[in-house]
């Protein structure tokens, strides 16, 4: 039984994000999509508002389940009995922060593997922070996100 957790920010959940969880579920038995809690960046949604968006969009999963962790991901994974990170990649430019990320969680547990899978073309644009500065000023983001989503932020910049 393989279990793989798929971390990240999901500020909110995109459809490029989907696309990866989607995959992922035929691969693993099991996915955990995992909220990181304790990100530098700052957040439009609490992590209660993420974890019931993704929550939403991905109940058609039955081997997908959603929670969040702020500890150390390799202390998370162990706690979940999960071996394999999963993380999506764009364009070359994301390249070397997730070579960084894979290469200190490898020295910190190397009982993990860090898998990537290439973005959908489509998607390749595709980033939480690009819905949010679309959706700051009213244009829409149907094409971008769930439909749950796109509600979420018309909520959260109602003028
Ligand atoms: P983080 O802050 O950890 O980068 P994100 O929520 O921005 O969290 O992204 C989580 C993961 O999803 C990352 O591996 C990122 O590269 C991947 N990802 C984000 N958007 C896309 C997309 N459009 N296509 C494929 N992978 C994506």
């Amino acid at each position: 039984m393989v279990t793989a957790v798929y971390p990240g920010s999901f500020d909110p959940v995109t459809n490029g994000h989907l696309d990866i969880i989607s995959r992922s579920a035929k691969r693993f038995d099991h996915v955990i999509v995992a909220v990181l809690t304790n990100s530098s960046k700052q957040s439009l949604f609490s992590v209660e508002e993420r974890k019931q968006l993704l929550q939403e969009v991905t109940a058609e999963f039955s081997n997908v389940v959603v929670d969040s962790f702020d500890n150390l991901l390799v202390d998370y994974m162990v706690s979940q009995q999960a071996s394999i990170i999963i993380r999506g990649l764009r364009a070359v430019s994301d390249f070397e922060y997730e070579l960084q990320m894979a290469s200190t969680n490898r020295t910190l547990n190397d009982e993990i593997e860090t898998f990537f899978m290439m973005t959908n073309p489509i998607y390749s644009f595709l980033s939480s922070s690009i819905v949010k500065e679309i959706a700051r000023y009213h244009a829409s983001v149907s094409e971008l996100v769930p439909a749950p989503v796109e509600q979420a932020l018309r909520l959260k910049f109602k003028p």
